[in-house]
Formats: C-alpha cells, sequence, structure tokens
C-alpha cells in the first residue's frame, strides 16, 4: 500500500509502499478513502509533542479517517453489523476500556490511550486496523463524500465537544453572545456549532483573514471581526458596535494562540466561560484576579468520543453540516504540509485516495 510516513522529527514525509498491515481477531482492515490533514499533523512532524509521548519511528500521520471496512477479524460481534464495503468514520482516541474515562465513554483522554496517526499507523496510509469498537458506521443512503466525512472525525468534532461543554454548563443562551476564534479547520465548523447549540447565543466569529472571515460569514456568524493589527480596544468598539455590547460570555477557542488567548479572555464578561480545543501556542499566561473575581471557568475540551462523533455524523446525515475543504492528491501532501504550517489553507486539506 502507499504510504507517507515520518523517519525522524524535521524532515519531509517519505512516500513510500508498505506491506498492508495485518489484523487481529478484534479489529477490522479499514479502507481509507480520505484522509484530513490537521494542524497536529505538522506540529508532530516540527516535534511539538516530543516532551508529551516518544515516538518509534516510522510513525504514519493522519487521525482524520474516512473509508470502508475491508476486512473483518473472526472475534468481531457479528451483532454490530458491519459488512465488508460499509462505509465507515473512525472514533480517534483509543482507551484501554477499564479506567473511569473509559468507562465514562471517554476514550480519548484515557491514560493508556493510543491514536491512529501518532503511531505505525494512520490515515496518510491506504490501510489501517481498527479495534472494532472504533468504527461508526454511515449510511451510503445518505450519499455523504469521504472527503467531507473524514474532517469531521477531529476537525469538525472537537469544537462540536468544546461547545457542547460551553452549553452544558450553562453559558449559552439567547441573551449571551458567543465569540468563535480563530476560523481555519476547526472553527469554520464551530460557527455551524454555535448555531446548532447556542440556545439562541449571537455568534461573532473573529479571525485574522478576510478569506476566513468569509466563509465564517457564510457559514452562519452573526457578526465577523477582523483581529489583524488590532488592539483590544479596537476589537471592543467593534463587537460593541455590532452586539451592543463590548464583552462576550462564552469564547470557543479554536485557534489557542497567544494574542488570541488574551483578546478572548480580555473580551470576557463576568461570570464568562472559556472552552480551549486550539494549539497554536504552547503556554497560557493570565492575570489571576480577574478570574477569581469575576468568576471565569476555563474548560480543556480534547478531541471527541464516540458519542460525539456519533452525534456529529447524525448532524451530518441530516444535512445540517456545510463543509469547507480542499481535496489534495497523496503526492501532493509534503507541499501542504508546508502550506499547513504557513496557515495557508482555508477550510481543511484532505488526501483523496
Ligand atoms: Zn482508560
Amino acid at each position: 500500500m502507499r504510504a507517507a510516513r515520518m523517519h525522524g522529527y524535521h524532515r519531509p514525509l517519505v512516500l513510500e509502499d508498505v506491506r498492508e498491515p495485518e489484523i487481529g481477531a478484534e479489529e477490522v482492515l479499514l479502507h481509507v478513502r480520505a484522509a484530513g490533514m490537521c494542524r497536529t499533523d505538522v506540529q508532530l512532524i516540527d516535534g511539538y509533542f516530543r516532551s508529551y509521548a516518544e515516538m518509534t519511528f516510522p510513525v504514519t500521520p493522519g487521525h482524520e479517517i474516512a473509508g470502508e471496512v475491508h476486512k473483518i477479524g473472526s472475534s468481531v460481534p457479528r451483532t454490530i453489523g458491519l459488512e465488508e464495503g460499509d462505509q465507515v468514520v473512525l472514533v480517534g482516541g483509543w482507551g484501554d476500556g477499564t479506567c473511569r474515562h473509559c468507562q465514562q465513554g471517554d476514550t480519548q483522554i484515557c491514560a493508556h490511550g493510543r491514536w491512529p496517526g501518532f503511531g505505525p499507523y494512520g490515515g496518510y496510509a491506504e490501510f489501517v486496523p481498527v479495534p472494532y469498537r472504533y468504527l461508526i458506521k454511515v449510511d451510503k443512503r445518505f450519499n455523504l463524500k469521504p472527503e467531507e466525512l473524514a474532517p469531521l472525525t477531529d476537525a469538525g468534532l472537537t469544537p462540536y465537544r468544546g461547545i457542547k461543554k460551553l452549553r452544558d454548563a450553562g453559558a449559552l443562551g439567547p441573551n449571551r453572545v458567543l465569540g468563535v476564534m480563530g476560523v481555519g479547520g476547526l472553527g469554520s465548523y464551530a460557527v455551524q456549532y454555535a448555531k446548532l447549540l447556542g440556545a439562541g447565543a449571537t455568534v461573532v466569529a473573529f479571525a485574522r483573514s478576510a478569506e476566513k472571515l468569509a466563509v465564517a460569514k457564510e457559514f452562519g456568524a452573526d457578526h465577523v471581526i477582523s483581529t489583524k493589527g488590532r488592539s483590544l480596544d479596537d476589537v471592543r468598539k467593534e463587537l460593541n458596535q455590532a452586539t451592543g455590547r463590548g464583552e462576550i460570555d462564552a469564547v470557543i477557542d479554536c485557534a489557542g494562540a497567544e494574542e488570541m488567548i488574551q483578546l478572548g479572555f480580555g473580551l470576557l464578561a463576568i461570570g464568562g466561560h472559556y472552552s480551549s480545543v486550539g494549539l497554536v501556542g504552547d503556554r497560557i499566561n493570565l492575570p489571576l484576579f480577574p478570574f477569581v473575581a469575576r468568576e471565569y471557568t476555563y474548560h480543556g475540551s480534547f478531541w471527541g468520543n464516540h458519542n460525539d462523533l456519533s452525534e456529529v455524523i447524525s448532524l451530518a446525515q441530516q444535512g445540517r453540516i456545510r463543509h469547507s475543504t480542499k481535496v489534495i492528491r497523496f503526492e501532493d501532501i509534503n507541499e501542504n504540509i508546508d502550506l499547513i504550517r504557513m496557515g495557508d489553507v482555508v477550510g481543511r486539506a484532505v488526501i483523496k485516495y
């Protein structure tokens, strides 16, 4: 099979022909039809996670995967109804199945977890062995394309969970303003979920580029505000003109860049909630007093669990999610990694096999 693999940090991926993986009795061999390219893949290559997890090379990146069931292991229960040729998406965070988080369904935050795309197998190759519990079947009647489905397993999933946390915390409602920080791969979905789950909240998108703000507007943001070269006061004035208030009650931060974090907390109202899903920077540096005195709540939110993805797929099947994807060829992976590193891709780059 074709595979694009890391043989070390800070190097282009090696495009090579490798042997098709074997599967265990409880696994399914997934034929990858499309794989989304995530900023996280670039960070993996650039060594961003190096101090958190040591890698054994070669590593096959790619954790946003949609495909077809190719082969089914002998112990996979027939009751789950998977058959060869079924269209499926892959749930990314694989837990040990025994800890409290796994038992509650949050396998993606298991301390003993593993993730496709951060080890030997990933979506930058044509086949991936998958424990059967981590596949969700997508009904072919809905005619969803693999290049639309693949990004839903991370870019279209992570902000969904982050916004659910705001919703469940009571941070949203018709008299609230929800800010979406960053309109890249994740943010273009976040804007849509903000409208779908926002309980009537006014949705304001913040981004640096006019092109990305246009996507946010098209996907339903009530207001869009450019942050490029502008001070907190400038942004506050524009926010006030747009909404009648110079502050926001909740933030879904899809960027995670230092300046966006400063801006998001700078605009946060008393009793505000901040949900973090973006990872551009690597530190949060904030004054403590407002956290206490203004009763801020910070929500870390990581990827999504099986149930979150199942809900996202249901929305997609209902035709309620719009996609901003750029389909690319396997041969052009390295070129696109460079573009993502520069922040030059609007929407999601998706490899289609
Ligand atoms: Zn666990």
